[in-house]
């Protein structure tokens, strides 16, 4: 039943069915934590053999002569940025294989630019009266971290189903103190969307007033697909250097949802400018990153196929999670009217809009019935979710039962709130 259309008394009676629902969920006792995109153990035991891929003394010598158990080689073994150099759309050159992050080397990035400013800049950016940043929303909780940690005022643009709302965009690069923006450019977190090749296109040749504008292009979810069908992404890197702005892209991509999350490579690429003027700041910071765990990761794959290959086993675990989360949010909440969510077909999450002014009310019944969900306006800058609409699904780390519980809680939870919300505003209005 469609709960914009009730009558005042049908949305009493349906209150009163509802709360009984909740109730009855809420008495089970669960305790489900859907709050952040971590891959299962089912996915964390896929690469067991990663663990001894390099066991033995004569095993630590790379390809190219490098002994991994030494200092030195800060921009990582060319054995490795050889296998994943093509998934960034780079040449292997132009890539450095680093830690075991990339949310480090993207605050690193920035703490540079504020310290130092890049090449061109007029002046390190911690030393301009203001640096903005344009934040498509809702997205990554962790980039916006980042960016409030280090003042740096950041601007929300809307994602669409194509990227960020590039009239927008455009728009507010007129501005010089707004220096870059967060893209998440292939399923997007949390919507899953793909941005579009105009999209890329507009990125890469828009005028910025800024000299030293940068896109911190992170292509976390590049090859996270859920089916063979995936749209692919249009090369950032070559679309910047075509429209004479080949420094303008920061790439970053890891393999913390392909080994392990926390344990695997982060790699950096760029324009020849950009990596040598990455690897100036890194040759001070670093002697070298751990390329022991670049060379496991190195003979474990051996090539980017493998990699790929290996991708369609996460996506045989993921895919009944998602499809689950779907069907059940269609079955419990397609009919009330008061939601809207994607559904992706890759990357890490579902973002689902309840209806405006829910969703933290939604959050705080579900934490009360067991289930923790990415808290409510995460995925905003400052916290702060303007529409109180966004909802991060999660459904990676739990199993499919414990999903189609914890989304059955989650539905009920959303339309007690809408119903209470409806009849408040009935009242009120
Ligand atoms: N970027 C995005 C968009 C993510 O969703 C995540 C993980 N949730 C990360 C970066 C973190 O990557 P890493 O483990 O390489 O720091």
């Amino acid at each position: 039943m469609n709960y914009l259309s009730l009558s005042p008394e049908q949305l009493e009676d349906e209150l009163e069915r509802v709360k009984k629902e909740y109730e009855a969920k809420r008495s089970l006792g669960l305790k489900l934590d859907m709050s952040r995109g971590r891959p299962s153990k089912l996915q964390s035991d896929l690469t067991e053999a990663l663990l001894t891929a390099v066991s033995a003394n004569e095993d630590c010598i790379s390809d190219d002569g490098v002994d991994c158990r030494n200092y030195g080689f800060p921009k990582g073994i060319m054995e490795l940025r050889r296998i994943f150099a093509p998934i960034m759309g780079a040449d292997p050159e132009n890539v450095a294989a680093c830690g075991n992050s990339t949310l480090n080397l993207m605050y690193d990035c920035l703490c540079d630019a504020m310290l130092f400013g890049y090449p061109e800049s007029p002046r390190p950016w911690g030393r301009e009266d203001k640096v903005k940043f344009i934040c498509p929303v809702p997205g990554y909780d962790r980039h916006f971290g980042v960016t409030e940690a280090l003042g740096i005022e950041m601007v929300n643009v809307d994602m669409t189903p194509d990227g960020p709302d590039m009239d927008a965009v455009e728009e507010l690069v007129k501005d010089p103190a707004v220096k870059g923006i967060w893209c998440v450019p292939r399923y997007s977190n949390p919507d899953g969307y793909i941005y579009s090749d105009e999209t890329v296109d507009r990125l890469a040749s828009m005028k910025c007033a800024a000299p030293d504008f940068r896109i911190f292009w992170d292509n976390a979810y590049a090859i996270h697909d859920l089916y063979d069908d995936g749209k692919p992404l249009k090369n950032v890197l070559e679309a910047a250097a075509k429209a004479g702005n080949p420094d303008r892209p920061l790439v970053f991509f890891s393999t913390s949802k392909i080994t392990y999350a926390g344990a695997g490579v982060g790699f950096f690429a760029g324009s020849k400018n950009s990596v040598d003027n990455f690897m100036k700041r890194v040759g001070v910071r670093t002697i070298g990153y751990d390329k022991l765990n670049q060379l496991r990761h190195a003979r474990y794959f051996r090539s980017t196929q493998a990699v790929l290959d290996h991708m369609k086993k996460h996506a045989e675990l993921l895919r009944p999670k998602f499809e689950t989360v779907c069907d059940v949010l269609e079955k419990e909440l397609g009919h009330t009217g008061t939601a809207r969510w994607n559904k992706p077909r890759g990357g890490y999450f579902v973002g689902l809009n309840v209806m405006e002014g829910t969703a933290a009310e939604t959050y705080r019944l579900a934490k009360e019935a067991g289930v923790t969900l990415t808290k409510v306006g995460a995925t905003y800058p400052y916290g702060r979710d303007p529409h109180d609409s966004s909802i991060r699904i999660s459904p990676s780390a739990v199993t499919e039962d414990e999903l189609r519980a914890a989304i059955g809680i989650l539905c009920v939870c959303a339309r007690l709130a809408a119903l209470n919300k409806l009849i408040s505003d009935g009242k009120n209005s």
